[in-house]
């Protein structure tokens, strides 16, 4: 580390600014609000600081900087555009070993301004020691963007909260638990949606509740039911980050790919619960029940899917079983295969001309066989998205012919939808099932029938171009 940063107390500290510019008036305004009591020295004022002091909020000296005028500062900044002064009150400030802030000279300082992003009490600051202040500021903006604006207020609440959450829970590890589940739960999100009253009442009875379910302060467990979209993990949600961040352990499918994978939590006990090639693979009834076992013995479960977890993913059967034991959960929705292959592949889904409804179909049924209500799915103006389609390809693309459908419908296949090696191979009902024997292609595939298909020529130039 090249520099130490430091949250500096400045309530009622006498700071002297020299400089009395528009850049000077920048750092007046971070120095007001931090509480400090500003003296500015400078011939001249901008219209922003002659008001300050009109309104008795600074002290201006309207002279030039003079040597002495710095003493017993506990912080200077010199904000002219005269290189000679700055450097002067640079150095007279190291010599009084006051810390010092020279703007856009680096070299001339012995403390920096960051970049920082306000939730107050909340405070992020970044700095690049003086490198780069421009990559500094685009951090800043996109932390602005990934951070609620309730954020502040939710530290405000619990800083109030706290004494009491002291007395209620003895144990450490017990009392991070629960601020844990206030910062990630019912509590966070009122505060966040503006319920600031209902959020403090709803933290109180939170904790009653723990202190009769736990007078010992041993920990609840919770199972976060995630999905993880198709592969990129560019796709997760913000919320399925968060859950993946804070689990003890994780139970996860052969769809989730090793980029999502990846996002977990680094020492985060990791099973796999997918079939494996000619393997024996675990039950649907073990998973359930390890989920319970898991939470029961109050670790945080992640079991995480591939995709959305109510699409295909048997999440409703999983969060019955835990409903059915009192075991609390989360569900957070993910990408689904079919929206994240068709935006990947620039096959819009719906389109006004072409289709004006979408159907997801399963093309897997448990005895093998492809039974389909046919005559729903050849009707003309939707698109069909049939997940697991590899197996009955053949048969799906037989039946919707025999059904009426043309035999020059287009159709893609998408193998491996959202991942670095996604291939998208195109043709039309009759010619596909051909395309996909001799392509040898491997799973996970997606099939999608329609119209829409032929606008990938216009609109893929974003991911293959
Ligand atoms: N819950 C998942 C679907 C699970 S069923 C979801 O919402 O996406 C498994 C099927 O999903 C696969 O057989 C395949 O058809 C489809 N699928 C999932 N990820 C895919 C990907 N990256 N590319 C293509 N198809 C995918």
């Amino acid at each position: 580390m090249d520099t130490l940063p430091l949250f500096h107390n400045l309530r009622g500290a006498r700071c002297v600014l020299v400089g009395a510019g528009e850049v000077a008036a920048r750092k007046l305004r971070l120095l007001l609000s931090a509480g400090a009591e500003v003296e500015v020295i400078a011939p001249e004022a901008c219209t922003e600081i002659t008001e300050l002091a009109a309104e008795g909020k600074i002290s201006l000296a309207p002279r030039y900087y003079q040597t002495g005028d710095i003493e017993n500062a506990v912080l200077v900044v010199a904000a002219t555009n005269d290189r000679a002064v700055n450097q002067l009150v640079s150095e007279q400030a190291r010599a009084q070993q006051t810390p010092v802030n020279v703007v856009d000279s680096p070299e001339l300082c012995t403390v920096i301004f960051p970049s920082i992003v306000d939730r107050s009490p909340v405070q992020i600051a970044i700095g690049t020691n003086g490198t780069a202040p421009v990559l500094a500021r685009l951090l800043r903006t996109r932390l602005e963007a990934l951070l609620p604006a309730g954020l502040g207020k939710l530290a405000s609440l619990a800083g109030r909260a706290r004494g009491r959450v002291k007395q209620s829970i003895e144990s450490g590890a017990g009392r991070k638990a629960f601020w844990e589940k206030v910062f990630n739960g019912e509590v966070a999100e009122l505060v966040y949606k503006g319920r600031e009253q209902a959020a403090e009442t709803h933290l109180y009875e939170q904790l009653e509740h723990e202190q009769l379910e736990n007078p010992d302060g041993a920990l609840t467990g919770e199972v976060y039911l995630v999905g993880g979209g198709p592969g990129d993990p560019d796709l997760l949600t913000f919320r399925a980050v968060r859950l993946m961040q804070q689990a003890d352990i994780v139970l996860y499918d052969s769809l989730v790919s090793d980029g999502v994978l990846d996002r977990v939590r680094r020492d985060a006990e990791r099973i796999y619960v997918g079939k494996k090639a000619g393997k024996h693979s675990i039950s649907q009834e073990n998973i359930n029940e390890k989920l319970v076992e898991f939470a029961r013995a109050g670790k945080r479960v992640l079991r995480l899917k591939g995709g959305d977890p109510f699409i295909f993913g048997r999440g409703g059967e999983e969060i019955q079983h835990l409903a059915d034991h009192g075991i609390p959960f989360q569900v957070v929705p993910g990408i689904t295969a079919a929206s994240g292959c068709a935006s990947y592949a620039g096959i819009p889904l719906t389109h006004r001309d072409y289709a004006q409804a979408v159907r997801f179909q399963t093309g897997h049924r448990k005895d093998g066989n492809v039974d389909l209500d046919w005559e729903a799915l050849v009707k003309p103006g939707q698109t069909l998205v049939f997940y697991m389609p590899i197996n009955g390809l053949n048969n799906i693309c037989d039946k919707l012919k025999d059904y009426g459908m043309s035999a020059n419908m287009p159709a893609a296949l998408i193998e491996r939808g959202t991942l670095p090696e996604q291939k998208v191979h195109c043709g039309t009902l009759t010619s596909l099932p051909e395309t996909v024997v001799r392509e040898r292609v491997s799973t996970p595939t997606l099939l999608i029938v329609g119209e829409v298909v032929t606008l990938r020529d216009k609109l893929n130039w974003f991911h293959e171009g």
